[in-house]
């Protein structure tokens, strides 16, 4: 990493900005906890700052990259020369939650968190989320979903663009697929307004737990993992987990890195895995379940390398 990009950030932390941390370990930041260092951690203080900031970062050349609570995310092996961008920090966390059901929220507020909060104001509409471990700013990047999908209660999102512009952007304006959104790879996803119908609270609740029992009962919750791999094959046909199992895959490892026997789609961190071993495994299964069937599964997780991304799946515009 250039002298200068760190010198921007350090002058940046000393005027009491936000936290800068350098070579930070990547696994430290991955709910599979696998990951080399990147060569700055970076939490702002608050949008303006974020903005100033990564213009000037840009600028400079520096790769910026957003990051979340790294649930969907493969984080490389080897060490990456860019400034991670968290929104761990308090400003980012806010919600405001009014009468009628608009609710503002930090993107980097936990799925968890908002979701709970909503159900203590009578607010319905995002408990079918329960149990996603990812931020705000994370689901929608991917438009997360279990029972529904975090679009749907959508009304706008606050974004600081390539040129640091912090920008609304209306909902109608973002094409929202399965598990994509058609975000430049270069937005920073700063806060997002919901509308939410009034509910009773304990209603809420009870919906919200049933969700997470079923989930916690078919998914590995407990272990390190990414969550589904691969994204479930077109209508009609068998779930990508159905055709894992079937191919025989459950169970099969490399390394450290082992196919869950709860559930197919899941690869686990079962000690030591490396990024390269999670990798191999995707091959290994996705080469079975091609050979047997003929499908070719798409992944849903996100594959980060010292190159950037692997494969965009969706076309951003810039
Ligand atoms: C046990 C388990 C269960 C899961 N169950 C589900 C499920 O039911 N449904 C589901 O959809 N997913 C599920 N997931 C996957 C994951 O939790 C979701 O995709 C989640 O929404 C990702 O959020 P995150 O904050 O962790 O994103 P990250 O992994 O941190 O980031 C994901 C992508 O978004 C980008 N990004 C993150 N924050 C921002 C931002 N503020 N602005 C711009 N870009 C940003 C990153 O660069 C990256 O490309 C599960 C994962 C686990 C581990």
């Amino acid at each position: 990493m250039k002298e200068e990009i760190k010198d921007i950030l350090s002058a940046q932390a000393e005027r009491g900005g936000g936290s800068v941390l350098y070579d930070e370990l990547l696994s430290r930041h991955s709910t599979i906890a696998i990951g080399g260092t990147a060569a700055v951690w970076y939490a702002p203080s608050c949008p303006e700052e974020l903005s100033e900031i990564s213009k000037s970062l840009r600028e400079h050349g520096a790769r910026v990259i957003a990051i979340g609570n790294g649930s969907n995310t493969l984080m490389p092996g080897e060490g990456l020369d860019a400034v991670m961008v968290s929104l761990a920090g308090d400003y980012f966390n806010h919600a405001a939650y009014d009468e009628l059901g608009q609710v503002t929220v930090g993107a980097g507020k936990k799925l968890s968190s908002f979701i709970s909060d909503c159900s203590s104001m009578g607010l319905s509409g995002m408990e079918g989320l329960a149990g996603i471990p990812g931020t705000v700013g994370g689901a929608l990047f991917v438009n997360a979903g279990y029972k529904s999908v975090i679009s749907d209660r959508l009304l706008r999102v606050k974004i600081i663009d390539v040129l640091g512009r912090i920008r609304k952007v209306e909902k109608d304006d973002i094409i929202f697929g399965y598990r994509e959104a058609s975000f430049d790879r270069n937005a920073i996803i700063i806060e997002a307004a919901f509308h939410l119908d009034k509910a009773p609270p304990g209603d809420i609740r009870k919906r919200m737990e049933s969700f997470f029992l079923e989930k916690m009962r078919v998914q590995p919750l407990e272990q390190k993992t990414l969550g589904c791999v691969f994204k479930n094959p077109p209508a009609g046909g068998e779930s990508g987990a159905r055709l894992i199992e079937m191919a025989g895959m459950k169970k099969r490892r490399v390394g450290g890195a082992v196919v869950s026997e709860k559930h197919a789609n899941f690869i686990v961190n079962d000690g030591g895995a490396t990024s390269g071993d999670v990798k191999e495994l995707i091959r290994v299964v996705r080469d079975g379940v091609k050979e047997k069937f003929g499908v070719e599964l798409e992944l849903e997780i996100e594959i980060l390398t010292g190159e950037g991304y692997v494969g965009e799946r969706f076309p951003r515009p810039s």
